[in-house]
């Protein structure tokens, strides 16, 4: 063989060693991609694929959001530029910034949301809502009443919800929660008007694998769906989309003896992302991830990642120091954009841009 033979056969190697599901493999792909203080998440199937948010922090990282899908659909020109579903976890900004441009650049076959015309997002939610039906997009919203109809605790599935059946790797997508409706009795007035506990909870299943995402659902919105799913496997998952960023108030004791997560991800913003700012809507006025969540974490997974690395995280809002991370937590801020690897035995593997 000579040289240049050489050389195309790595090149070969090297492309087909990417991060891609191929037709016919049994895996599927969760890619967290880095979009600042915000969230989206691309779910990759071997004959569809899936978004579960698809937010920014700022006209910057939106284009580094839509780049990623550019590269992503080259790859997998099997798909056609077509997006199955779109879920959109609750109408705030930092998690549908990028729903209508997403729409107007591939072809988006089904949208489900909270069904709330508020919210920080609502321009956006409320024009693929309206729009769905014009541009042949398939629209349901979820409520927490829908899914708990006749008291199941089975969690709500249909066509919309789940479109994706791969010969090769089927999986089964079941929503848990949705827009709250009625007020839970134990609710202030405040956490009942609060967008995020009105969040939709989702669990992908995918042979022996699992993951769960629950928006920015905090601690009122997950002690009512620990209550409600209470004895069951609901909210069981290995892998978990940490709730609302990282935040004090969307992870506790109770809720990760139940999800029993062997790996999370946190999708925020860099830790001085509005350091030389007054008080705002960025991550270091929130304090996003706070040190309190990555201990409890710490104490749940019992992983660890291939090297420990230091990182900045937050005692307080406006307030980080520097912590060190040796389980496998992933973060965008610390890893950029990370892809988990899942097959239908439930193995995993972890890969990060940095
Ligand atoms: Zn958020």
């Amino acid at each position: 063989m000579n040289y240049f033979s050489r050389v195309l056969l790595a090149l070969l190697f090297f492309v087909s060693a990417d991060n891609v599901v191929a037709q016919n493999d049994s895996v599927m792909r969760a890619h967290f991609i880095n979009v600042g203080q915000g969230a989206a998440a691309l779910l990759e199937f071997p004959c569809g694929v899936v978004m579960i948010d698809a937010g920014a922090q700022d006209d910057e990282y939106e284009a580094k959001l839509m780049d990623y899908l550019a590269r992503f659909f080259k790859r997998r020109k099997d798909l056609n530029n077509t997006i199955d579903l779109v879920m959109v976890t609750h109408p705030h900004v930092d998690h549908n910034q990028a729903l209508m441009q997403l729409a107007q650049t591939y072809r988006v076959d089904r949208y489900i949301d909270n069904g709330m015309r508020t919210g920080s997002g609502k321009a956006n939610q409320k024009w693929l809502q309206d729009n769905a039906a014009g541009a042949d997009i398939l629209y349901e919203n979820i409520t927490f009443e829908k899914v708990t109809k006749n008291g199941s605790k089975k969690g709500l599935t249909d066509s919309i919800i789940d479109p994706i059946n791969c010969p090769t790797g089927n999986p089964a997508i079941v929503m848990y929660s949705g827009q709250f409706i009625n007020q839970p009795d134990d609710w202030s007035k405040t956490a009942f008007g609060n967008a995020n506990n009105h969040s939709l909870v989702v669990k992908v299943t995918f042979g022996k694998s699992s993951l769960l995402f629950t928006g920015d659902l905090e601690t009122e919105g997950i002690e009512t769906l620990l209550g409600y799913y209470s004895g069951t496997k609901a909210l069981d998952a290995d892998v978990l989309l940490v709730g609302h960023h990282g935040a004090k108030n969307a992870t506790t004791e109770d809720y990760l003896h139940t999800v029993t997560p062997n790996i999370a991800i946190i999708s925020c913003g860099p830790w001085d992302y509005g350091k030389n700012e007054g008080s705002g809507f960025n991550t270091y006025s929130y304090g996003h991830p706070r040190i309190s969540t990555l201990n409890m974490l710490g104490n749940y997974i019992p992983g660890r990642r291939s090297e420990a690395i230091t990182v900045q995280a937050a005692e307080g809002a406006r307030d980080f120091r520097p912590y060190t991370v040796d389980k496998k937590i992933y973060a965008t801020p610390w890893d950029d954009h990370i892809v988990v690897r899942a097959d239908l035995k439930g193995k995993y593997t972890v890969t990060t841009t940095d």
